[in-house]
């Protein structure tokens, strides 16, 4: 279609459209293209009074007339093309003149009607109504059905009446433009819709029917429906911080933008979910559950199956580490977490999430019958030309079954350009601490921190530091969350007996220079970990404590003997993530003492930090309007001293072990964290957020 209307666009002849009236190919709806021998070739819409065309061509030119009708979308398009009066409101823009005023082929030169704007809904409906009224536009009964429905709906008049056929687009946006004395909203603000949308929330979009639709970083230029709303002008101010300037934009193309833009994700999930439900409701009685199963199984194609897969690719979209399907009260919800938060997705109707808990187990080979065990598996999709894996973990809770899915990165390879470590959030000076431990050629290095603070990642850049074709690396994980190349990785399988201890005893007889274990978390593991680090290996791995000095002795705790954990761990990398401030939209503020408390006790601190300019999380189109933007570590690195060494082997505290530290000079988690803040890169929020409040 596209190819269609420039040709059309290319073939038409300037000098015989300007033999026409613009108001009456408008009044008309039809477009003189060209003219061939004596026949003149023009295009129409739906709405095109071919009778009434034909005659004034006859009466202009002299010629028969040969039709080309276009959907209306396509016809407008070539109107608007060689409309002057569209081309001159876009020209004026830049100058800020009002276009409407100086038109020559202005249908109401009625002076009085422009200086009067309507103010509320109902005087917009029947300035229009009327306009188009004693213009002999529409008819008495279309006025008033239209008047009535406009009631009705809530939906101003003009749209109402472009939708029931009775005038053309075009000329309500003159109308329009013409009541409110307002220029129309143009091309080029709507080419710059798909840049600005986000920069007001759906909910203020629709409610205000106000569209952010271009910027210059000061002035917003807005479309709007209901220029009378100025209140919610002034609301821009406050969201945006800049001023609005309102253009006129139809209620019909208002609604059409906001169903492009908010809903067309949505409205995927919602027609399957739709569609599910309409299946799930003609389910007969004959069908029992294990019938409708079984379909569903043989099915990869399903609606349900169909829904699964969305479910997922959403979460691959949206960068998600991991989706949570939760039972609820009435029925199971569907949650992603992104950048460390968790975020509502999408509501399962109750009827539906059996056949969706189901075809998880189907795709992860679980067991469909059990539902009162805890349950695990894999399974891997196909997505944009990429394997994605996926880890999925149910659990039983209160009656119902709960889905944890978590989003493993697609494979990478390992070149040798990338052998830098890089760490996001990391100090060139953690860098450096971290690069000369790693130069030990045994012994273990231990990352810590929870679930979800990146302890993996670290000890992937590690891993591909130490990657050169002299050394054999063999990692044993669970699951393998990253697939690296020219490394051996194996996968722990509980189920069949091979655990992280037993495959490190296998692997120890691979003659391996450096093992990767995924998470030492008792003490067989351990065990082996000691003895391959005294046996000249490397060993790498990842411990679940809270800071690096409480490390050193949760070993102890879960059994080492002491001389053993300070003769083989060279050091530990404690870390958190938090979540890095957008740089298109954070804030410069100074923090309350109420704030500035949060993060220190001492009340000069507090004071200090109450005068320091900080930044906090806004929210603009760039960010999804959270504020933030990906996330950064933080790190608390503590190489192991001769000194530690002693105190560990005098089973001190982890108090004394800090203390040591952090006089040899480690930064703990906090000082990092704060650093963040000072440099403008996080907030007090997100450290309370990670790192809780400060201790007593
Ligand atoms: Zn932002």
């Amino acid at each position: 279609m596209d190819e269609k209307i420039q040709k059309l666009k290319a073939n038409i002849n300037k000098e015989v459209v300007s033999k026409f009236d613009i108001a009456k190919l408008n009044e008309f709806q039809f477009l003189p293209i060209n003219v061939k021998n004596t026949t003149l070739f023009a295009v129409g819409n739906q709405h095109t009074n071919k009778h009434e065309a034909g005659e004034l061509i006859k009466a202009v030119c002299g010629c028969e007339t040969q039709f080309i009708f276009l959907p209306n979308e396509a016809f407008e398009e070539l109107f608007v093309s060689i409309n002057p009066q569209t081309e001159e409101i876009s020209n004026t823009e830049q100058h800020g003149i009002q276009a409407t005023e100086e038109t020559p082929t202005d249908l109401n030169p009625n002076k009085e009607v422009e200086r009067q704007v309507p103010k509320t809904f109902a005087e917009m409906n029947k300035m229009v109504g009327d306009i188009l009224y004693n213009k002999g536009e529409i008819t008495e009964v279309q006025l008033a059905e239209a008047m009535e429905d406009a009631k009705k709906r809530l939906e101003p008049i003009g749209s109402i009446l472009y939708q029931m056929g009775a005038i053309a687009l075009p000329r309500l946006r003159t109308v329009l433009s013409e009541v409110f004395n307002m220029e129309n909203v143009t091309t080029e603000m709507f080419k710059a819709l798909d840049k600005n949308i986000k920069m007001l929330p759906e909910d203020f979009i629709r409610e205000n029917k106000i569209l952010p639709m271009f910027t210059d970083g000061k002035i917003l230029k807005v479309g709007v429906v209901e220029p009378y709303n100025t209140a919610s002008l002034k609301e821009i101010v406050y969201i945006t911080g800049q001023n609005p300037k309102p253009y006129i934009i139809t209620s019909f193309e208002f609604e059409q933008t906001v169903d492009k833009y908010f809903s067309k994700e949505k409205k995927q999930s919602d027609n399957i979910l739709k569609k599910l439900e309409a299946e799930a409701s003609q389910l007969s009685v004959e069908d029992s559950l294990w019938e409708q199963i079984d379909k569903e199984l043989q099915e990869n194609s399903g609606t349900v199956a169909e829904f699964v897969n969305k479910i997922l690719t959403d979460a691959i979209d949206l960068k998600a580490s991991d989706i949570h399907i939760e039972p609820r009260l009435k029925n199971h919800v569907v949650r992603y977490r992104i950048d460390g938060i968790l975020r509502h997705a999408l509501d399962l109707p109750a009827k539906i999430e059996q056949p969706v808990l189901t075809r998880f187990k189907v795709l992860s080979r679980m067991n469909i019958a059990e539902h009162r065990r805890p349950q695990d598996g894999t399974f891997t999709i196909n997505y944009k030309d990429k394997e994605f894996d996926f880890r999925i973990n149910s659990l039983p809770v209160s009656g119902k079954e709960k889905m944890v899915i978590r989003v493993l990165a697609p494979a990478v390879t390992l070149n040798s350009s990338e052998k830098e470590i890089k760490l996001m959030g990391a100090s060139e000076r953690d860098i450096q601490k971290i690069k000369k431990l790693i130069t030990s050629p045994n012994g273990i290095i231990l990352t810590s921190g929870p679930t979800g603070s990146g302890k993996t990642t670290t000890l992937y850049s590690i891993l591909k530091n130490l990657n050169t074709e002299g050394v054999n690396i063999t990692t044993i994980e669970d699951p393998i969350e990253i697939k690296l190349e020219g490394v051996n990785q194996s996968q722990v399988n509980v189920k069949a007996g091979i655990t992280f201890a037993s495959c490190m005893r296998a692997i120890l007889r691979q003659d391996p220079d450096i093992i990767l274990v995924g998470e030492i978390r008792d003490y067989e593991t351990l065990e082996v970990a000691i003895s391959a680090a005294l046996t000249g290996h490397l060993v790498l791995s990842t411990v679940h404590t809270n800071s690096a000095a409480s490390t050193l002795t949760r070993l102890i705790e879960m059994g080492a003997k002491d001389y053993l954990v300070s003769s083989t761990l060279m050091g530990v990398i404690s870390q958190r993530l938090v979540r890095h401030l957008c740089a298109d939209c954070k804030e410069e503020y100074y923090p309350s003492h109420e704030e500035a408390a949060q993060i220190f006790n001492d009340e000069e601190d507090i004071q200090k930090l109450m005068q320091t300019k900080l930044y906090r999380a806004k929210g603009c189109g760039q960010c999804d309007m959270t504020g933030y933007k990906g996330r950064m570590g933080v790190y608390e690195i503590l190489p192991i001293s001769k000194e530690i060494r002693k105190l560990i082997s005098q089973g001190a505290h982890d108090i004394e072990i800090e203390d040591a530290a952090i006089a040899t000079g480690m930064k703990t988690l906090s000082q990092s964290c704060l650093n963040h803040i000072l440099n403008g890169e996080t907030t007090i929020s997100e450290y309370v957020r990670v790192l809780g409040l400060v201790n007593e």
